[in-house]
């Protein structure tokens, strides 16, 4: 029978880097790039510090805002920001309990949003995919398998890139 790795993948680490936790996701999967942080959650970071300065009045403080000048009004400026701050807040916040969750117990109410990003991310159009189905995995699984079933979902999530920003919330 296989081992269970996704519970020891530290322990390929080297001693050094071992239990060295990100200061906001917690996690010791990842190096430290800056200021106690892992790579995810620098860049991460230092964007939103960013966006905190922008003003509309100064364009040099701008970064990553839309270049076109017909976004250049207050109320537009405030949507966006507004927007990016809270997608940047929930993409921290997520990282943060992604890493609590590999790290516990998981549940059917854990597994079932994982699924449902997989299979968004695979591009179903299915919304509705495992709707009120946490008790499918709560029946069916022990413990030790949900926590695997968890584990990979997450290793499929985990490889697919961020997609960013989604403009689409901004202005919806
Ligand atoms: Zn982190």
């Amino acid at each position: 029978m296989r081992s269970f790795k996704w519970e020891s993948e530290s322990d390929n680490m080297p001693i050094a880097e071992r239990n060295i936790k990100c200061k906001n996701c917690l996690s010791t999967r990842f190096k430290l790039k800056a200021k106690g942080l892992c790579s995810r959650c620098y860049s991460l970071t230092r964007k939103f510090k960013i966006v905190e300065q922008w003003n509309l009045e100064n364009i040099e403080t701008l970064k990553y805002y839309p270049k076109d000048m017909i976004f250049h009004n207050q109320r537009d400026f405030n949507k966006i920001k507004n927007g990016f701050i809270r997608q940047l807040e929930d993409r921290l916040s997520y990282l943060q309990s992604n890493e609590e969750m590999l790290g516990g117990a998981v549940n059917g109410v854990d597994i079932v949003p994982r699924f449902q990003k997989v299979s968004e991310l695979a591009g179903s159009r299915n919304k509705d995919f495992l709707w009120h189905e946490e008790d499918l995995f709560d029946q069916n699984f022990t413990s030790k398998q949900k926590k695997i079933l968890f584990s990979i979902l997450n290793q499929i999530i985990e490889s697919i890139p961020w997609r960013g920003i989604d403009w689409n919330k901004i202005f919806r």
